[in-house]
Order: C-alpha cells, then structure tokens, then sequence
C-alpha cells in the first residue's frame, strides 16, 4: 500500500525554497539583482585558487578542515577550535537544528525572517514560531515574550534579510541574556561584512555560552555558487555539531578557494565601501520619486511601494527592462521588492526605470 509510505511528521508542511529568479522569458542579457550576489564576483585570488584546484580533484579533502578554520581564526581574531565549516551557512542551520530541535521543541524566528529557518526546523519535526517585528525591525521583546520552555533556538539575522535593518550590540545582549535556560540564539550574520566595524556578534557570542553565530562566503565574497559557510560558537556547541557533520561535507577546491577568499581582505574592504555608495545613492534615488526604504545596512534595499498591485507591476515593468529584482510576498511583504544593489551602472539603470514606472520621466 503506497499509503503506509509516509515522510516524517513536517516535511509536507515544507513550502519550497523558490530562489531569486535569475532568467526573464525571451531576454537574455537580463540583469540579476535578485539573490543579494556581489557584482563584482569573488577575488581574483579566490579564483586562482579555483583553476588550480582542478590537479587534485582525484584527492578526498581533509575531514577537520584545520586550514580554512585557521584562515578564518587568524583574519577574525578567534579560536579556531570553535569553528565549524559548512555547504553554505545553510547548512550549520541545519546542523543546530538536527542537534538541538525534535518534535515537541519549538524554533523561533521573526516575521520577516529567512526563509531557512522555518525550512529546517519543520525538516526535523519541531514547531517553528513566527514572531512579529516592528516596523519590520526585530523586536527583542516580541522575541523573549514568544519563548517558552520548549524554545530550542531563536534565529536572527542581523542585518535582516529582506528588510535590511539591524539591531544594536545591546539589544542581542538583552535578548541573549533574557532567554529560558535551554535556548540557543542564533546570529545569522550572512551580512555582517557590510556593516563597517560590526563584529557580526562575535563579541557576544564570547561573552556567553548560549550564543552562536553564522557566516557565509555566498554574499560579500561572492562564492554564492561554490556553497561555503561557517559557524562560530561556545566549545560544547561546536562538539555537538561535529558530531553531525559529514566528514566529506566540503570538497578540496571549496576549502581551498574559502582560505584564499577570506585571507583577501583587501577585496572586501572594497566592496563593502561600492555597496555603501550605491546603496545610499539608490535608497536616496527612490525616496525622491516616493518609494522610500527603511535604512538598509546589507548589500541590498527593501523597496516599499503602495500595495501588492503596485509592487507587482513594477516588477514586471523591470523585467520587461531586463531587470530582475525580488518579490517577496513569501516573506509576508507583497508590497515590496527587494533590489540587489549591484554596480553603480546597474544602481543607475534601476533608478531609472522605476522613475518610468512611476511615470516621472
Ligand atoms: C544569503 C543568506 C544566507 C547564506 O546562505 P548560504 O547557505 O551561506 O549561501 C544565510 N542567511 C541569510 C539571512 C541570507 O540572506
């Protein structure tokens, strides 16, 4: 009887993840800005790297990944015994909540939250918890109020993505330190690069031993497509989570290209001071023709527009433009998109056609 084979209680409450889209029918030069990518790709060390990975692709990687852990460690100022390396961030999200979330447990995450963190605690049977933000910004007190003794882990992004915004250093800590006992947070800091002087919580994650943050290569290192991510937290954590890590989980060139991209630190200096440019300048651009923002401090602008009709249609003027950028009514913001800030030519073309949109030139 087909009927008796059954997935997992949760698994068909899994929406798919429908990525940004990356192709308009019938164009085919259009413009991705879609997916928070960098435009101007990964470092050209990064790359070398990657060429010359191809002489020992009959090789099985290392299984500790010591030299990326060290890299990271040394450019960080951490230890580098207490980090853990994975397919993407995505995947130490998935790790902390295999570890850490069953059925019964319940996984909390913000209005607006990413999408992954619903994703991965349903995939382990536990119950996810949305909590509203204000103007969509997290709220620590929404946060602390929705806990209860069967919260496992509360995952922020910080900056947000979709919305852009962030919260301060002091509002993590009161949050981290009004937690029930067996809470992990969780510090998504996928855009922490772009945020000039933010540590992306490490500060807080030393101080305490409930708290543990995320990284990626995907965003401002632009190896979105090579999948590299890392995790940073207390010794107790990092164990547990090794202990689920498959020993292979990251090939040889994704290792090698990972160390090389985070030792150019130089690159990333660079593009966070383009991204902060043109993103002031396109925030500015649209506010003046009445599509304001809240102030981002990612590599991308949450455009508000006057309701989901309005939003949509934009979008499609923009493709018709060759111009992709994301909807994201999935994230419960259908009168918004979300616009990768891409370089200044791309920045320009954007402004420029939503002002034809909006019918002003
Ligand atoms: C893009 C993004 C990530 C990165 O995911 P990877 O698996 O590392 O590519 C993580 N968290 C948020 C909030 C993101 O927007």
């Amino acid at each position: 009887m087909i009927d008796a084979i059954r997935p997992q209680p949760g698994i068909l409450d899994i929406a798919l993840y429908e990525g940004g889209k990356s192709h308009v029918a019938g164009m085919t030069n259009a413009l991705k800005l879609s997916s928070n990518e960098n435009p101007f790709g990964p470092s050209e060390r990064a790359k070398e790297v990657f060429l010359r990975s191809v002489h020992q692709l009959h090789r099985y990687p290392g299984t500790d990944h010591a030299s990326l852990r060290q890299a990271i460690a040394e450019v960080h100022g951490l230890d580098a015994g207490r980090v853990i390396c994975g397919v993407g961030s995505d995947e130490i999200i998935t790790f902390l909540c295999q570890a850490y979330a069953g059925p019964g447990d319940e996984v909390l995450f913000t209005e607006h939250g990413f999408l992954m963190y619903r994703i991965s605690a349903l995939a382990v049977g536990a119950t996810p918890v949305e909590v509203a933000e204000r103007e969509r910004t997290t709220d620590v007190d929404a946060l602390l109020a929705g806990c209860s003794p069967r919260t496992k882990l509360v995952f922020i992004a910080n900056p947000n993505n979709p919305t852009g915004t962030m919260i301060s250093q002091a509002e993590i800590a009161r949050l981290a330190a009004g937690l029930p006992p067996q809470a992990i947070l969780v510090l998504d800091g996928a855009y922490a690069e772009y945020v000039q002087g933010y540590d992306g919580g490490l500060g807080i994650v030393e101080a305490r031993s409930n708290v543990f943050m995320t990284r990626t290569f995907s965003k401002i290192y632009g190896l979105g497509g090579l999948r590299i991510g890392w995790g940073y937290g207390p010794k107790a954590i990092v164990d547990v989570l090794n202990r689920i890590r498959g020993p292979f989980n990251l090939s040889t060139t994704q290792l090698e290209v990972a160390e090389a991209a985070v030792r150019d630190q130089e690159f990333v200096t660079r593009c966070r001071a383009e991204n902060a440019r043109w993103r002031v300048w396109l925030a500015e651009a649209l506010a003046e023709i009445g599509v304001p923002s809240d102030t981002s401090t990612a590599n991308f602008i949450l455009a508000r527009f006057a309701d989901s009709e309005e939003a949509e249609l934009c979008d499609l003027f923009l493709q018709s433009q060759g111009l992709i950028v994301r909807r994201v009514a999935s994230y419960k913001l259908p009168n918004c998109l979300r616009i990768t800030i891409g370089d200044e030519a791309s920045c320009r073309r954007v402004a420029h056609a939503v002002a034809q949109f909006k019918g002003l030139r």
